[in-house]
Order: structure tokens, then C-alpha cells, then sequence
């Protein structure tokens, strides 16, 4: 037994005795203030300039060069969060941030993402967390089911989803499980003949997920798209170019097509894409990273009309459906191909349940090994708010903007650039139509620098078939009518700044 007697009186050992990281009581006092924190922060959110105005570098000068040795308390940390965080932050949370896609959020997800975090379990199998895993087929089948997405996407059906952290991944994991079923049928040595498709709509995402897979450079297609089109990839398009590439010798893989893109939420149309890249045996991923949620209103669902044709459709809750950052949800038809390319068995995670092929492991379908317990957080927001709430808060943002809409085109000086079709308004100050197209953007560029250095709201641009706009996204959580209003007098008191400023 002697071998086993532990010295009490050794320095190191008393020292760790008093340092607790994880204290119950300590933990319920501190957790309780830092709700207080963000329950201020959230209340006075409208008081902080929604886009941060701080210059590059402003945070080195303001905090110590290194770590403190000795601990400090958390009311010093509450103070500079408040002095040296809070000024550095762009604002997603405000009700006047219209850039981007909001980044949308709820009570109940951030009871859930809590509550994860609480576990800390690192899931990558199902014995390493059968509730985790459990949980998250349930969940995906659920909002499967509220998509109305065939049962070949479900695990009560031949497929199932998972929880990628972002599309990125979605695409990646997508993109490399056709790519193995590629080579395994033409041999890993006519790597170079695959090609892969979007449009110049898509996503950049897809030219950085297609490089990661090892497509070559020179093989991935980006379609041109036009106005004249509401800039969606035209299908008979997409076949010429299919088959100028077969015809040259090389192996169509994959096509991603996008509904509601990012620019300007234009729409791929699913159904006759599908028949081409079916034609072609190649995979066909939908990407409907922000539109996706709308689809759950029946008024939105024909967007997807044809899915069943697709192999895999990714979207992500983060964006639409309250949940906090970060989730992207991927359905795929034939998991095992999926699990296949991805999939790892090293002797220390091996175990009976893994081994039986009972259960799913859902390392095997994502890149990292450990993931979070992240389900709990979409099953939080499904349960607390109901399909009923969900579909209110979607027809709501939309209700919102088509008010801002209406706003913009009874001012004759504004235009609508591209179709509004969900919660997100494309247009630009044209006031003089016979201007030139340079004078037309570099006008808006001023106007676009004038409304956000004002601090109040934050909005976004894009240049979309040469045409310089912007973007107003309606969706911050906590964006109410009023909000949207008081934007459109300031854009509108922008405009008339300019406009008195300007030499005609
Ligand atoms: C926001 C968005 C993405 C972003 O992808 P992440 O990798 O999740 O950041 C991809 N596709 C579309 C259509 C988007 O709107």
C-alpha cells in the first residue's frame, strides 16, 4: 500500500486544493451576474453605434501585453468588457442592424445552447453520448417533417440529417462523399477530370469547399446568371456547359444550386436542375442557407418543389429560425456514402454498439472527431415556440419587408433593383435615370458610408450583374416596425444630404 500514500503537505497539491475552476455555488453566483449582464446589455442595445467604430489595432493598446499571474475578480472583468469589449463590437443583435442575414436568436436557444454547454459532452459516437446523438436524429427528422422533405431524407425513412456547424462544412462533407463515389467507379487517377458546378451566385463558400476537396482549380464552374433571369441558373444553360465538358472528356461531380442566394435571394429552380445533374449522375446539393427556413410557411414550401430529386440540402437555423450561431442543418438521401468517405476506427473509440452497425456515429459525418451537443438547442427552439410561432415570426419579417418595399417605391428617386421575394430589399438611389452608371454607384456608395458611420443602422451592399445596391435584410430578433421605419427616414435623409451636395 505504501506505493499509493500521497504526501498532503505537498506545496502543489494544497495550492490546486483551493483553486476550484467549477465551485456549484460559485458558479450559480457568477452565472446569475453574467445574466444580469446580458440581460442590460440586450436592453440597452439601441444606445451603442450598430456598426462598431473603432480603428484596426484599437484593442492592443487598451489591455495588458500579457496574462495576469494572479486571478482577478469578475467585476474588474465586467468593466472592461463594458470599457474595451462593448465599443469593439458590431452589433448583430440590434434591432437597426439590416446587414447581411441577421444572425437570429431566442430565450429558448440560449437556454439550450446553456444547457450544452452545461453537459460538455463531446459526442463523436453514439456511446460517448446516446442522448446526443438520439436527440439530434429526432430533431432532424423533425424539422425534415415541418419542410415537408420526403421520407428519403429522414432516419425514420432511407436517409437522415446532422448539425454542421456551417454551409461550408455542409458542402465539403457533400462534396467529398460524391467525390469518393466518383473515383471509386473511374479510378482515383482521373482526380483531374472532375468538375463541379454553381453559378456566379453561389456562394463563395463553394470555390473554397471545391479546393479543399482537391477539385481542380480549372474545374470549378461558375455559370454566369442575369437580370434577365432574377440572376437564377438556368438549367439549359447548366446542361450546355455539362455537356461541352463531357464532351471534352471530363466527369461532371456535383452541382450546387441555391435557394434564396446570397446577394439577393434569388432562387434556383430545384426541379428542372435536379433532372440535369440526374441526367449526369452527378450530386445535386441545394443550398438554402437562409430561404430554407421561409420554406417551412406552405406559401414558401414550392421552392423546394423537386427535392426529392436532390441528393442533399443543407440550411441553417442560425440564420432564420432563432437559434444562436452556429448550425447549419445537412440532410442527406444516402447517408452510407457519406459515412463512407468520412468515416475513422481507431482502436480507442471503438466499442459493441459502434461495431453491431446499430447506431449512428456522427463523426462520421462531419470533418471534426468531437462535436457539441448542439440538437438541444434547435429542440429548445421547436419545443418552447411550436411550429405556430416559427411561422408567425418568418410571415413577419416578410410583412416588414414588404412595408419597406412599399416605402421605397413611392419615393421617385429610389428603385427596387431585384425582386423581393423573402425579408430582403434590394435597392439603390437612382434619381436621375439618364445619369452615368458610375455616377449612379458611386451615389450609392455615399449614401451606403453616410447611413453607417451615422452609428444608428448598419446595411450592406452588393454588385450583382454590374449594378451597385443595397441590402436591407430584415430579421434581427428584436426588430419591431418602428425600427424599420425610423431606417427608412434616415436613408431617405441621407439621400437628401447628398443629393443637396451633389452638382448635377
Ligand atoms: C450565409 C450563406 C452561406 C454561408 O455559409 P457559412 O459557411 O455557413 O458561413 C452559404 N450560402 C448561402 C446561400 C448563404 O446565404
Amino acid at each position: 500500500m505504501g506505493s499509493l500514500d500521497l504526501n498532503y503537505d505537498d506545496e502543489s497539491f494544497s495550492s490546486r486544493r483551493q483553486f476550484k475552476p467549477l465551485d456549484p455555488e460559485e458558479f450559480r453566483k457568477q452565472a446569475h451576474q453574467m445574466v444580469d449582464f446580458i440581460v442590460d446589455y440586450y436592453q440597452k442595445i439601441e444606445s451603442y453605434p450598430v456598426l462598431s467604430q473603432v480603428q484596426p489595432g484599437y484593442l492592443r493598446t487598451r489591455i495588458p501585453q500579457t496574462a495576469p499571474y494572479s486571478p482577478e475578480s469578475l467585476e474588474t472583468i465586467f468593466t472592461d468588457i463594458a470599457s474595451d469589449i462593448i465599443p469593439g463590437m458590431t452589433h448583430w443583435l440590434s434591432p437597426n442592424f439590416f446587414a447581411f442575414f441577421p444572425a437570429t436568436v431566442s430565450t429558448a436557444a440560449f437556454l439550450g445552447e446553456m444547457l450544452s454547454t452545461c453537459f460538455n459532452s463531446v459526442g463523436f459516437n453514439w456511446l460517448a453520448s446516446p442522448a446526443a446523438t438520439e436527440l439530434e436524429m429526432v430533431v432532424m427528422d423533425w424539422l425534415a417533417n415541418m419542410l415537408k422533405l420526403p421520407k428519403s431524407f429522414m432516419f425514420s425513412g432511407t436517409g437522415g440529417g446532422v448539425i454542421q456547424s456551417t454551409t461550408s462544412e455542409s458542402v465539403l462533407v457533400t462534396l467529398i462523399a460524391a467525390r469518393d463515389r466518383a473515383l471509386d467507379k473511374i479510378g482515383a487517377e482521373n482526380m483531374k477530370k472532375l468538375v463541379v458546378y454553381g453559378s456566379d451566385q453561389t456562394h463563395s463558400m463553394f470555390v473554397k469547399a471545391s479546393k479543399l476537396a482537391g477539385i481542380h482549380p480549372s474545374n470549378i464552374r461558375s455559370i454566369p446568371t442575369n437580370l434577365h433571369n432574377e440572376f437564377s441558373l438556368c438549367p439549359a444553360v447548366l446542361r450546355n456547359v455539362v455537356e461541352a465538358d463531357v464532351a471534352e472528356g471530363l466527369v461532371p461531380l456535383y452541382l450546387c444550386a441555391t435557394v434564396g442566394t446570397t446577394s439577393t435571394t434569388a432562387i434556383d429552380p430545384v426541379q428542372p436542375l435536379a433532372e440535369v445533374a440526374n441526367d449526369h449522375g452527378m450530386w445535386i446539393h441545394v443550398d438554402a442557407a437562409y430561404a430554407g427556413s421561409a420554406c417551412i410557411c406552405p406559401e414558401f414550401r414550392h421552392y423546394l418543389n423537386g427535392v426529392e430529386r436532390v441528393d442533399s440540402l443543407s440550411l441553417s437555423p442560425h440564420k432564420w429560425l432563432l437559434s444562436y450561431l452556429d448550425c447549419c442543418c445537412l440532410w442527406v438521401k444516402r447517408p452510407g456514402i457519406l459515412v463512407k468517405a468520412l468515416s475513422t476506427n481507431p482502436e480507442y473509440l471503438r466499442n459493441k454498439p459502434s461495431d453491431s452497425d446499430a447506431v449512428v456515429d456522427f463523426k462520421d459525418w462531419q470533418v471534426g472527431t468531437g462535436r457539441k451537443f448542439k440538437s438541444l438547442r434547435l429542440w429548445m427552439v421547436l419545443r418552447s415556440c411550436g411550429i405556430a410561432n416559427l411561422q408567425n415570426h418568418i410571415r413577419s419579417d416578410i410583412r416588414m419587408a414588404k412595408m419597406f418595399e412599399r416605402l421605397v417605391k413611392l419615393d421617385p428617386r429610389f428603385e427596387i433593383v431585384t425582386p423581393r421575394r423573402f425579408a430582403l430589399v434590394c435597392f439603390r438611389l437612382n434619381p436621375f435615370p439618364s445619369s452615368n452608371a458610375e455616377r449612379t454607384e458611386l451615389m450609392n456608395r455615399k449614401l451606403l458610408e453616410w447611413i453607417n458611420s451615422s452609428g444608428q443602422i448598419y446595411v450592406s451592399h452588393t454588385i450583382v450583374g454590374g449594378v451597385y445596391m443595397l441590402r436591407f435584410a430584415i430579421g434581427a430578433t428584436l426588430t419591431e416596425e418602428r425600427h424599420v421605419v425610423a431606417a427608412w427616414t434616415l436613408i431617405r435623409n441621407g439621400a437628401e444630404e447628398l443629393l443637396k451636395g451633389l452638382v448635377i
